[in-house]
Protein backbone atom coordinates (compact mmCIF):
# COMPACT_ATOMS: atom_id res chain seq x y z
CA UNK A 1 0.00 0.00 0.00
CA UNK A 2 1.73 3.35 -1.08
CA UNK A 3 -0.28 5.60 1.46
CA UNK A 4 1.13 6.44 5.07
CA UNK A 5 -2.23 5.76 6.25
CA UNK A 6 -3.60 3.28 9.03
CA UNK A 7 -6.52 2.57 6.66
CA UNK A 8 -7.25 1.36 2.95
CA UNK A 9 -10.05 2.97 2.09
CA UNK A 10 -12.39 3.89 -1.33
CA UNK A 11 -12.09 7.55 -1.11
CA UNK A 12 -15.33 7.82 -2.74
CA UNK A 13 -16.29 10.89 0.11
CA UNK A 14 -15.14 12.34 3.06
CA UNK A 15 -18.38 10.93 4.87
CA UNK A 16 -16.77 7.48 3.58
CA UNK A 17 -12.99 7.69 5.06
CA UNK A 18 -14.67 9.52 8.16
CA UNK A 19 -16.49 5.99 8.98
CA UNK A 20 -13.85 3.96 7.75
CA UNK A 21 -10.73 5.66 9.81
CA UNK A 22 -13.15 5.65 12.97
CA UNK A 23 -13.38 2.34 12.68
CA UNK A 24 -10.09 1.49 12.18
CA UNK A 25 -8.56 4.04 15.22
CA UNK A 26 -11.73 4.44 17.37
CA UNK A 27 -9.69 6.18 19.52
CA UNK A 28 -8.76 8.81 17.23
CA UNK A 29 -11.05 12.36 17.29
CA UNK A 30 -10.38 13.71 14.09
CA UNK A 31 -12.16 15.43 10.88
CA UNK A 32 -11.40 14.29 7.65
CA UNK A 33 -11.28 15.55 4.24
CA UNK A 34 -10.30 15.41 0.17
CA UNK A 35 -8.53 18.18 -0.37
CA UNK A 36 -7.48 16.99 -3.95
CA UNK A 37 -8.64 15.01 -6.19
CA UNK A 38 -7.03 15.89 -9.58
CA UNK A 39 -5.23 12.70 -11.22
CA UNK A 40 -8.89 10.49 -12.02
CA UNK A 41 -6.92 8.92 -14.64
CA UNK A 42 -4.16 7.14 -11.97
CA UNK A 43 -6.94 6.97 -9.32
CA UNK A 44 -4.73 8.68 -6.87
CA UNK A 45 -6.59 10.70 -4.26
CA UNK A 46 -5.14 13.02 -1.21
CA UNK A 47 -7.14 13.09 2.07
CA UNK A 48 -6.55 15.45 4.77
CA UNK A 49 -6.90 14.20 8.08
CA UNK A 50 -7.25 17.08 10.88
CA UNK A 51 -6.81 15.28 13.98
CA UNK A 52 -8.01 16.91 16.85
CA UNK A 53 -7.52 15.81 20.62
CA UNK A 54 -5.44 14.42 21.85
CA UNK A 55 -2.87 15.14 18.99
CA UNK A 56 -4.06 18.64 17.27
CA UNK A 57 -2.17 18.23 14.10
CA UNK A 58 -2.91 17.28 10.75
CA UNK A 59 -1.44 14.86 8.43
CA UNK A 60 -1.51 14.95 4.40
CA UNK A 61 -2.02 11.22 3.17
CA UNK A 62 -1.32 10.08 -0.37
CA UNK A 63 -3.76 7.23 -1.93
CA UNK A 64 -3.53 5.51 -5.15
CA UNK A 65 -6.35 4.04 -6.13
CA UNK A 66 -4.19 0.46 -6.63
CA UNK A 67 -4.56 -0.26 -3.39
CA UNK A 68 -8.21 0.47 -2.56
CA UNK A 69 -10.89 -1.89 -2.06
CA UNK A 70 -13.68 -0.79 -4.88
CA UNK A 71 -12.01 1.46 -7.10
CA UNK A 72 -15.16 1.30 -9.30
CA UNK A 73 -16.51 3.41 -6.31
CA UNK A 74 -13.59 5.55 -5.73
CA UNK A 75 -14.16 6.93 -9.51
CA UNK A 76 -17.31 8.24 -8.80
CA UNK A 77 -17.64 12.24 -8.45
CA UNK A 78 -17.44 13.83 -5.10
CA UNK A 79 -20.40 15.28 -4.71
CA UNK A 80 -19.13 17.44 -2.22
CA UNK A 81 -17.12 19.67 -4.80
CA UNK A 82 -18.39 22.70 -6.51
CA UNK A 83 -17.27 24.02 -9.76
CA UNK A 84 -17.35 27.44 -8.85
CA UNK A 85 -16.95 30.39 -11.80
CA UNK A 86 -17.99 33.78 -12.59
CA UNK A 87 -20.45 34.97 -15.21
CA UNK A 88 -19.63 38.27 -16.40
CA UNK A 89 -21.88 39.85 -18.13
CA UNK A 90 -21.77 41.69 -21.03
CA UNK A 91 -22.69 44.63 -21.84
CA UNK A 92 -21.87 46.35 -18.64
CA UNK A 93 -20.48 49.30 -16.96
CA UNK A 94 -19.66 52.75 -18.47
CA UNK A 95 -22.55 53.76 -21.05
CA UNK A 96 -21.66 56.51 -23.94
CA UNK A 97 -23.28 59.31 -21.52
CA UNK A 98 -20.74 58.68 -19.07
CA UNK A 99 -17.73 58.49 -20.75
CA UNK A 100 -18.46 61.30 -22.37
CA UNK A 101 -19.02 63.12 -18.98
CA UNK A 102 -16.10 62.19 -17.51
CA UNK A 103 -13.77 62.66 -20.34
CA UNK A 104 -15.32 66.42 -20.61
CA UNK A 105 -14.30 67.02 -16.70
CA UNK A 106 -10.91 65.59 -17.56
CA UNK A 107 -10.14 67.84 -20.95
CA UNK A 108 -11.20 70.69 -18.99
CA UNK A 109 -9.00 70.12 -16.28
CA UNK A 110 -5.97 69.92 -18.82
CA UNK A 111 -7.30 72.67 -20.81
CA UNK A 112 -8.14 75.29 -18.31
CA UNK A 113 -6.53 74.10 -15.26
CA UNK A 114 -7.92 73.67 -11.95
CA UNK A 115 -9.98 74.67 -10.08
CA UNK A 116 -13.28 73.30 -12.43
CA UNK A 117 -16.54 73.16 -10.51
CA UNK A 118 -19.03 70.35 -11.34
CA UNK A 119 -22.72 71.11 -10.19
CA UNK A 120 -23.26 67.92 -8.49
CA UNK A 121 -21.66 64.29 -8.96
CA UNK A 122 -20.84 64.42 -13.19
CA UNK A 123 -21.97 60.85 -12.68
CA UNK A 124 -23.42 58.91 -9.73
CA UNK A 125 -20.13 57.03 -9.03
CA UNK A 126 -17.97 57.78 -5.72
CA UNK A 127 -14.74 56.04 -7.03
CA UNK A 128 -15.03 58.23 -10.03
CA UNK A 129 -15.95 61.33 -8.26
CA UNK A 130 -12.95 60.96 -6.02
CA UNK A 131 -10.55 60.57 -8.69
CA UNK A 132 -11.52 63.61 -10.35
CA UNK A 133 -11.28 65.50 -7.15
CA UNK A 134 -8.20 64.65 -6.73
CA UNK A 135 -7.79 66.36 -10.16
CA UNK A 136 -8.57 69.26 -9.00
CA UNK A 137 -12.47 69.13 -9.68
CA UNK A 138 -14.85 70.94 -7.51
CA UNK A 139 -18.11 69.26 -6.38
CA UNK A 140 -20.75 70.90 -5.33
CA UNK A 141 -24.71 70.89 -4.75
CA UNK A 142 -25.83 74.25 -5.71
CA UNK A 143 -25.23 76.55 -8.86
CA UNK A 144 -24.84 79.13 -6.16
CA UNK A 145 -22.05 77.75 -4.19
CA UNK A 146 -19.75 78.21 -7.60
CA UNK A 147 -17.46 81.50 -7.18
CA UNK A 148 -18.91 84.30 -9.37
CA UNK A 149 -17.29 84.28 -13.36
CA UNK A 150 -16.27 80.84 -12.68
CA UNK A 151 -16.17 77.70 -15.18
CA UNK A 152 -18.84 75.06 -14.10
CA UNK A 153 -19.68 71.93 -15.76
CA UNK A 154 -23.73 70.12 -15.67
CA UNK A 155 -23.45 66.60 -14.93
CA UNK A 156 -24.74 63.98 -17.14
CA UNK A 157 -28.31 64.31 -15.42
CA UNK A 158 -28.78 67.44 -16.68
CA UNK A 159 -30.40 70.87 -15.19
CA UNK A 160 -33.41 72.88 -15.09
CA UNK A 161 -33.57 76.06 -16.74
CA UNK A 162 -34.00 77.70 -13.38
CA UNK A 163 -29.96 76.59 -12.78
CA UNK A 164 -29.53 77.36 -16.36
CA UNK A 165 -30.50 81.25 -15.80
CA UNK A 166 -29.18 81.66 -12.25
CA UNK A 167 -25.57 80.43 -14.00
CA UNK A 168 -25.71 83.54 -16.48
CA UNK A 169 -26.59 85.51 -13.85
CA UNK A 170 -23.71 85.00 -12.04
CA UNK A 171 -21.40 85.18 -15.15
CA UNK A 172 -20.31 81.75 -15.05
CA UNK A 173 -18.42 79.94 -18.32
CA UNK A 174 -20.79 77.08 -18.59
CA UNK A 175 -19.71 73.52 -19.92
CA UNK A 176 -22.90 71.29 -20.72
CA UNK A 177 -22.11 67.15 -20.07
CA UNK A 178 -25.62 66.71 -19.76
CA UNK A 179 -26.28 63.32 -21.61
CA UNK A 180 -27.71 63.74 -25.07
CA UNK A 181 -30.16 61.08 -24.19
CA UNK A 182 -31.26 63.33 -20.92
CA UNK A 183 -31.23 66.69 -23.18
CA UNK A 184 -33.61 64.53 -25.90
CA UNK A 185 -36.19 63.94 -23.01
CA UNK A 186 -35.94 67.64 -22.04
CA UNK A 187 -36.96 68.87 -25.70
CA UNK A 188 -40.17 66.03 -25.10
CA UNK A 189 -41.00 67.73 -22.26
CA UNK A 190 -41.01 71.59 -23.39
CA UNK A 191 -42.55 70.46 -26.78
CA UNK A 192 -45.35 68.67 -24.92
CA UNK A 193 -46.11 71.79 -22.16
CA UNK A 194 -46.09 73.93 -25.49
CA UNK A 195 -48.95 71.87 -27.18
CA UNK A 196 -51.17 72.42 -24.02
CA UNK A 197 -50.64 68.56 -22.74
CA UNK A 198 -50.23 67.69 -18.62
CA UNK A 199 -47.18 66.29 -18.51
CA UNK A 200 -46.68 62.93 -16.42
CA UNK A 201 -42.84 62.44 -15.87
CA UNK A 202 -42.81 58.65 -14.46
CA UNK A 203 -39.25 58.36 -12.53
CA UNK A 204 -37.86 59.51 -8.83
CA UNK A 205 -38.20 61.96 -7.63
CA UNK A 206 -35.52 62.44 -5.74
CA UNK A 207 -33.33 61.65 -8.73
CA UNK A 208 -30.78 65.17 -10.37
CA UNK A 209 -32.29 63.82 -13.44
CA UNK A 210 -35.85 64.07 -12.52
CA UNK A 211 -35.14 67.61 -10.98
CA UNK A 212 -33.92 68.87 -14.20
CA UNK A 213 -36.72 67.55 -16.26
CA UNK A 214 -39.26 69.00 -14.27
CA UNK A 215 -38.03 72.39 -14.24
CA UNK A 216 -38.59 72.43 -17.58
CA UNK A 217 -42.71 72.66 -17.52
CA UNK A 218 -43.19 72.85 -13.70
CA UNK A 219 -46.31 74.04 -13.54
CA UNK A 220 -47.71 71.52 -16.17
CA UNK A 221 -46.11 68.49 -14.95
CA UNK A 222 -46.42 65.61 -12.42
CA UNK A 223 -44.21 63.29 -10.88
CA UNK A 224 -45.15 59.57 -10.75
CA UNK A 225 -43.23 57.06 -9.60
CA UNK A 226 -45.61 53.68 -9.25
CA UNK A 227 -48.61 52.62 -11.13
CA UNK A 228 -50.55 52.44 -7.93
CA UNK A 229 -49.98 57.28 -7.97
CA UNK A 230 -51.49 56.89 -11.02
CA UNK A 231 -54.98 55.51 -9.37
CA UNK A 232 -54.87 59.44 -7.89
CA UNK A 233 -53.69 61.55 -10.47
CA UNK A 234 -55.79 64.07 -11.41
CA UNK A 235 -55.15 66.78 -14.76
CA UNK A 236 -57.46 69.12 -16.18
CA UNK A 237 -57.77 67.69 -19.46
CA UNK A 238 -57.58 63.67 -19.46
CA UNK A 239 -57.88 63.76 -23.08
CA UNK A 240 -54.67 66.01 -23.03
CA UNK A 241 -52.09 64.37 -21.62
CA UNK A 242 -48.22 63.19 -22.52
CA UNK A 243 -46.08 61.11 -20.62
CA UNK A 244 -42.14 60.65 -20.42
CA UNK A 245 -40.01 59.08 -18.55
CA UNK A 246 -36.42 58.37 -16.66
CA UNK A 247 -34.01 57.42 -18.64
CA UNK A 248 -32.18 55.55 -16.04
CA UNK A 249 -36.15 53.27 -15.15
CA UNK A 250 -36.55 49.25 -14.92
CA UNK A 251 -38.73 48.57 -17.81
CA UNK A 252 -41.10 45.80 -17.10
CA UNK A 253 -41.77 48.95 -13.88
CA UNK A 254 -42.13 51.45 -16.60
CA UNK A 255 -43.97 49.53 -18.61
CA UNK A 256 -46.83 48.54 -15.65
CA UNK A 257 -46.79 51.87 -15.08
CA UNK A 258 -47.32 53.47 -18.79
CA UNK A 259 -50.25 50.67 -18.89
CA UNK A 260 -51.96 51.78 -15.88
CA UNK A 261 -51.65 55.58 -17.28
CA UNK A 262 -53.38 54.09 -20.66
CA UNK A 263 -56.03 52.52 -18.40
CA UNK A 264 -56.69 56.12 -17.28
CA UNK A 265 -56.27 58.20 -19.67
CA UNK A 266 -56.99 55.81 -23.22
CA UNK A 267 -56.00 59.23 -25.24
CA UNK A 268 -52.55 60.07 -23.59
CA UNK A 269 -49.73 60.01 -25.86
CA UNK A 270 -45.69 59.10 -25.16
CA UNK A 271 -42.30 60.24 -26.48
CA UNK A 272 -41.52 59.02 -30.21
CA UNK A 273 -39.04 56.20 -29.02
CA UNK A 274 -38.78 55.43 -25.29
CA UNK A 275 -37.16 57.40 -23.14
CA UNK A 276 -35.32 54.83 -21.16
CA UNK A 277 -32.18 54.79 -22.51
CA UNK A 278 -30.55 52.02 -24.59
CA UNK A 279 -27.47 51.55 -22.41
CA UNK A 280 -29.98 51.10 -19.09
CA UNK A 281 -32.10 48.50 -21.38
CA UNK A 282 -29.13 46.29 -22.60
CA UNK A 283 -27.42 45.93 -18.96
CA UNK A 284 -30.91 44.39 -17.60
CA UNK A 285 -31.78 42.86 -20.88
CA UNK A 286 -28.22 41.17 -19.97
CA UNK A 287 -29.17 40.21 -16.54
CA UNK A 288 -32.61 39.05 -17.51
CA UNK A 289 -31.04 36.25 -19.78
CA UNK A 290 -27.98 35.15 -17.30
CA UNK A 291 -29.50 35.92 -13.71
CA UNK A 292 -31.40 32.18 -13.99
CA UNK A 293 -28.14 30.34 -14.39
CA UNK A 294 -26.26 32.11 -11.27
CA UNK A 295 -27.26 31.32 -7.83
CA UNK A 296 -25.84 35.29 -7.17
CA UNK A 297 -26.03 38.51 -9.15
CA UNK A 298 -23.33 41.11 -7.90
CA UNK A 299 -23.88 44.98 -9.34
CA UNK A 300 -21.33 46.86 -9.31
CA UNK A 301 -22.21 50.81 -8.92
CA UNK A 302 -23.14 53.42 -6.08
CA UNK A 303 -26.01 53.45 -3.70
CA UNK A 304 -27.47 56.39 -5.45
CA UNK A 305 -26.70 54.98 -8.81
CA UNK A 306 -30.68 54.61 -10.23
CA UNK A 307 -29.23 52.19 -13.09
CA UNK A 308 -27.47 50.03 -11.12
CA UNK A 309 -30.67 49.90 -8.13
CA UNK A 310 -32.59 48.81 -11.06
CA UNK A 311 -30.22 46.06 -11.96
CA UNK A 312 -30.83 44.62 -8.62
CA UNK A 313 -34.15 44.40 -8.55
CA UNK A 314 -34.67 42.95 -12.34
CA UNK A 315 -32.16 39.91 -10.80
CA UNK A 316 -34.48 39.49 -7.55
CA UNK A 317 -37.73 39.46 -9.50
CA UNK A 318 -36.32 36.41 -11.35
CA UNK A 319 -36.00 35.49 -7.72
CA UNK A 320 -32.16 35.28 -8.03
CA UNK A 321 -29.84 36.74 -5.17
CA UNK A 322 -28.50 40.20 -5.92
CA UNK A 323 -26.70 42.53 -4.16
CA UNK A 324 -25.57 46.45 -5.13
CA UNK A 325 -21.62 46.56 -4.07
CA UNK A 326 -19.45 50.13 -4.62
CA UNK A 327 -16.35 47.31 -4.79
CA UNK A 328 -15.08 43.88 -3.30
CA UNK A 329 -14.86 45.82 0.21
CA UNK A 330 -18.63 45.53 0.32
CA UNK A 331 -18.69 41.79 -0.44
CA UNK A 332 -20.28 39.80 2.60
CA UNK A 333 -18.22 36.62 2.74
CA UNK A 334 -21.50 34.52 3.92
CA UNK A 335 -23.15 35.66 0.73
CA UNK A 336 -20.96 33.11 -0.76
CA UNK A 337 -21.60 30.20 1.54
CA UNK A 338 -23.06 27.33 -0.59
CA UNK A 339 -22.72 29.16 -4.31
CA UNK A 340 -21.29 27.76 -7.64
CA UNK A 341 -21.90 30.33 -10.00
CA UNK A 342 -21.58 34.47 -9.70
CA UNK A 343 -22.62 36.58 -11.95
CA UNK A 344 -21.39 39.98 -11.92
CA UNK A 345 -22.19 43.36 -13.68
CA UNK A 346 -22.16 46.73 -13.62
CA UNK A 347 -24.28 49.72 -13.21
CA UNK A 348 -23.41 52.46 -16.05
CA UNK A 349 -21.24 54.59 -14.05
CA UNK A 350 -19.27 51.93 -12.61
CA UNK A 351 -15.44 51.55 -14.04
CA UNK A 352 -14.03 48.46 -14.97
CA UNK A 353 -11.31 48.74 -12.94
CA UNK A 354 -14.42 48.45 -9.67
CA UNK A 355 -15.21 45.08 -11.78
CA UNK A 356 -11.79 44.03 -12.10
CA UNK A 357 -11.69 44.32 -8.49
CA UNK A 358 -14.64 41.96 -7.78
CA UNK A 359 -13.55 39.55 -10.07
CA UNK A 360 -9.85 39.34 -8.71
CA UNK A 361 -11.95 38.84 -4.54
CA UNK A 362 -14.10 35.67 -6.32
CA UNK A 363 -10.72 34.03 -7.64
CA UNK A 364 -9.21 34.59 -4.27
CA UNK A 365 -11.67 32.46 -3.12
CA UNK A 366 -12.21 29.44 -5.08
CA UNK A 367 -14.16 30.93 -8.17
CA UNK A 368 -11.34 29.89 -10.63
CA UNK A 369 -13.42 29.75 -13.87
CA UNK A 370 -13.83 33.36 -15.20
CA UNK A 371 -16.84 33.43 -18.37
CA UNK A 372 -17.50 36.58 -20.40
CA UNK A 373 -21.09 36.31 -21.24
CA UNK A 374 -21.90 39.10 -24.34
CA UNK A 375 -25.84 39.28 -24.51
CA UNK A 376 -25.85 42.22 -27.25
CA UNK A 377 -22.59 44.26 -28.92
CA UNK A 378 -23.07 47.49 -28.20
CA UNK A 379 -21.16 50.52 -29.45
CA UNK A 380 -22.26 53.96 -29.11
CA UNK A 381 -20.29 57.40 -28.72
CA UNK A 382 -21.05 60.66 -27.99
CA UNK A 383 -19.80 63.38 -29.15
CA UNK A 384 -18.02 65.91 -26.96
CA UNK A 385 -20.29 69.04 -26.30
CA UNK A 386 -19.54 72.78 -28.07
CA UNK A 387 -17.73 74.51 -24.96
CA UNK A 388 -15.41 71.69 -25.10
CA UNK A 389 -14.38 71.10 -28.74
CA UNK A 390 -14.09 74.51 -29.43
CA UNK A 391 -11.64 74.69 -26.19
CA UNK A 392 -9.77 72.09 -27.60
CA UNK A 393 -8.88 73.85 -30.95
CA UNK A 394 -8.44 76.90 -29.44
CA UNK A 395 -5.95 75.78 -26.92
CA UNK A 396 -1.86 75.74 -27.64
CA UNK A 397 -0.84 72.48 -29.65
CA UNK A 398 1.20 71.25 -26.52
CA UNK A 399 -2.22 71.02 -24.36
CA UNK A 400 -4.82 69.85 -27.41
CA UNK A 401 -2.10 67.30 -28.03
CA UNK A 402 -2.24 66.04 -24.25
CA UNK A 403 -6.26 65.78 -24.18
S1 LIG B 1 -27.38 55.81 -18.48
FE1 LIG B 1 -28.27 56.36 -20.47
S2 LIG B 1 -29.13 58.42 -20.17
FE2 LIG B 1 -27.73 58.03 -18.45
S3 LIG B 1 -25.77 58.86 -19.11
FE3 LIG B 1 -25.78 56.72 -19.73
S4 LIG B 1 -26.54 56.71 -21.86
FE4 LIG B 1 -27.06 58.68 -20.94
Amino acid sequence: MQSRCCAATPLNSTGFAERVLQKARPELSFAARVVRNEHPANHSCRLLILFTAPFRHAILIDVTASTLDTPTSFQQPDSTRIEKRVLLLKPRGFCAGVVRAIDVVKIALETFGAPIYVRKEIVHNRFVVNELAEKGAIFVDDIDQVPAGMRVIYSAHGVSPAVRNRSKERKLKVIDATCPLVTKVHVEAVKFAKQGYSLVLIGHRDHDEIEGTLGEAPDVTTVVSSAKEVETLEVPDPNRVAYLTQTTLSLDEARDIIQALKEKFPNIIGPHSQDICYATENRQTAVKNVAHNADLVLVVGSNNSSNSNRLVEVSQNLSTRSYLIENSDAIVPEWLEGVATVAVTAGASAPEVLVEDVVAYLRDRGFGSVEEVEVMPENVRFGLPPEIVQAIQSAPATSAASV
